[in-house]
């Protein structure tokens, strides 16, 4: 096996402005070494990063404890791919072409991820459905930005001509497979924050040109910039060891400053509430019940994003009230309960640290169990209680609780919230299906505006919604999914659910754990910029669109947007021009608080051969592009379509 590309020694600094020699090499299979294992020698090690992980379950590159990709594909051997900064050395060489094992019939996505220019390079990302160990030298991982083409077309007029989008599928917070690297943390850590570009405020990265007199050009506009003393002492300070900024694609920075809202008064914590419908049917299907014990399943397997500074809490309610349960273990004295009885007013009674407890505290999770379990000994008989609940005031009295230090609300629906804030209403009457009336089925609810307001407010205080419907009747989820839609939450239905169901009771046991285990940023801010030639056009997403930024509440590992690009009408020269790409995210680490911002740079080499682009688009990138136009133009009909209907 040829050695491991992270043996090759890093470039010095001098040559960092020469990352062009790479141009149209972005993918360059070397090989396919064993993966990592957990107990036993691995032929690639990765060192540990620099300074410890935003995420605890990845600090210190240890990946132990991560399940291997795709079980029960052992035939799949897992690629190393390197990127701009280094060509493979030519002990990286493989001996020969890659070929599949003969006893295994190659697949359609083999034959693609091996399509190659007459030079060798693979024009194709690796294929995201196989997997593959990414090596970053300079470019940022697929895992990370996926663009849907590895060749960028030198006019529109080419791109048009091969009738496929210019896009990228971004998942900035993914995390990284066994045998990768996580993302460095920069050493450079100063009240002015990351070096940028004067002029379009691009971040430095590996393809600025740098001069020897600490000028630097920037690569994404071509702004003469210069380095400022504090930078320069920075470098003389590292010994000739070069910056993470200037190795890596994707790169990170504690920041402080003009980068942390002032207007916060308290830092984020990473607070988890169970916002939990205790109406007749709830208590009846079991969902109530099966929720809490689900709830401490999850404690005892520290399950909780966020690690030791993770904190749960529960409220409930029914169709009169608002409860929320203060504990012993949190406030240390009496049990007690807060309830809510002015249904058409949801207000905080007690501050999180009042109902809140350690997350990994299994003693006093089960204390908060039995708590709310006894305030509903008896599940209703079927001619007992109504189907009615004030979900809405509930959902408005959590985050008016959660608004000054952010958090996570899981929100299990089982009735309509008919009564309270927000009340809906009934409209799926099939009786008027056929009938005149028929439109007004289709209209939006008299209450809308309380939801949409609700995900607006959380959206801005960090606060992150999940629904999980799961009862038999009508819950207007189209009108409540604009929480999560906007928040960075999921929607999830499990239709009539009952805790007798074994496969109902797996289904909820899964989403609760991702709900709670799947945060990695919060209260994010991300940024799409572009070098000239292109421009970003238009962000495909969940989350709250502002000043030209997306805005979300909370990001999970598997969270991704799109982001279409398009020619600004300066021509690419084909074979020399590159173009550039890179995803800004500015974010709050739910392990310890602090401030942070990724940085996700891609570069692109320009064409205008359209058999070569054609070869160089990724197909399931492609595919989930349009996936996501599709499914946005689904619940966002044109307004005169609605119109017609009425
Ligand atoms: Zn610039």
């Amino acid at each position: 096996m040829a050695a491991p590309a992270t043996t090759a020694p890093r470039p010095p600094f001098a040559t960092v402005g020469a990352p062009f020699a790479t141009v149209g090499a972005p993918f360059a299979t070397v090989g396919a070494p064993p993966r990592p294992m957990a107990n036993g020698p691995a032929t690639w090690q990765p060192p540990a990063p620099a300074h410890p992980s935003a995420f605890g379950a990845h600090a210190n590159g240890s990946h132990a404890a991560a399940p291997p990709p795709f079980a029960g594909t052992a035939t799949a051997a897992a690629a190393v791919v390197t990127f701009p900064g280094a060509l493979p050395t030519l002990s990286q060489q493989p001996s020969g072409p890659p070929r599949p094992p003969l006893d295994v019939p190659p697949t359609p996505m083999q034959c693609i991820s091996q399509a190659a220019d007459p030079s060798g390079v693979p024009l194709a990302a690796p294929s995201a459905m196989r997997p593959y160990v990414c090596v970053d030298t300079g470019n940022a991982s697929p895992r990370y930005v996926r663009l849907t083409t590895r060749l960028i077309a030198s006019t529109s007029s080419i791109l048009d001509k091969t009738r496929l989008p210019l896009a990228g599928i971004v998942t900035p917070f993914a995390d990284p497979e066994p045998g990768e690297y996580d993302v460095s943390v920069s050493e450079w850590s100063h009240e002015q924050g990351p070096v940028r570009c004067a002029r379009c405020r691009g971040f430095l990265n590996c393809f600025v040109r740098v001069q020897p007199n600490g000028a630097w050009q920037c690569n994404m506009c071509g702004g003469d910039n210069q380095v400022s003393d504090e930078y320069a002492t920075f470098l003389h300070n590292l010994g000739g060891r070069v910056p993470a900024e200037s190795r890596f694609g994707s790169v990170e920075y504690l920041v402080s400053g003009d980068y942390v809202d002032k207007k916060r008064s308290r830092p984020l914590r990473s607070d988890y509430v169970f916002l939990l419908d205790a109406s007749a049917p709830s208590l009846r299907s079991g969902l109530f019940s099966y929720s809490l014990h689900v709830l401490s399943l999850l404690a005892r397997e520290a399950c909780f994003a966020g690690g030791a500074a993770a904190r749960v809490g529960v409220v409930t309610y029914d169709e009169e009230s608002v409860t929320f349960f203060a504990c012993k273990a949190a406030t240390q004295r009496a049990h007690k309960l807060l309830i809510i009885n002015e249904a058409d007013e949801g207000f905080a009674p007690v501050p999180p640290e009042g109902f809140m407890v350690a997350a990994h505290d299994v003693a006093a999770v089960d204390q908060l169990h039995a708590l709310v379990r006894g305030r509903y000994p008896d599940p209703p008989t079927a001619a007992q209680g109504a189907s009615l609940s004030v979900g809405g005031t509930a959902l408005a009295a959590v985050c008016e609780s959660l608004r000054a230090c952010g958090g996570r609300v899981v929100w299990l629906v089982s009735s309509l919230p008919s009564a309270g804030q927000g009340r809906l209403i009934d409209r799926d009457q099939q009786s008027l299906v056929g009938r005149d009336e028929e439109a007004t089925l289709y209209g939006a609810p008299k209450d809308e505006q309380f939801f949409n307001s609700m995900a607006t407010r959380c959206a801005v205080t960090a606060v992150g919604v999940d629904v999980i419907a799961a009862g038999a009747a009508f819950v207007d989820l189209a009108t409540l999914a604009q929480v999560p839609s906007t928040t960075g939450g999921t929607c999830e239905r499990i239709a009539g659910f009952s805790a007798a169901n074994a496969v109902h009771r797996g289904t909820l046991h899964r989403l609760l754990t991702r709900c709670v285990s799947g945060t990695r940023a919060m209260d994010v801010t991300l940024k799409v910029r572009t070098s000239t030639g292109l421009k970003a056009n238009q962000y495909r997403s969940h989350g709250l669109p502002e000043d030209g930024n997306l805005r979300m509440a909370l990001w999970t590992h598997d969270m991704s947007m799109s982001v279409e690009l398009e020619h600004d009408g300066t021509k690419l020269e084909a074979g020399s021009a590159m173009a550039f790409v890179q995803v800004a995210a500015l974010f709050t680490s739910p392990v310890d608080g602090s401030r942070r911002l990724r940085t996700h740079t891609v570069a692109l080499a320009a064409r205008d051969n359209v058999e070569q682009l054609t070869a160089s688009f990724d197909s399931l990138a492609v595919a989930l592009f349009w996936a996501k136009v599709t499914a946005q133009a689904v619940v966002r009909p044109p307004v005169p379509l609605v119109a017609r209907a009425r």
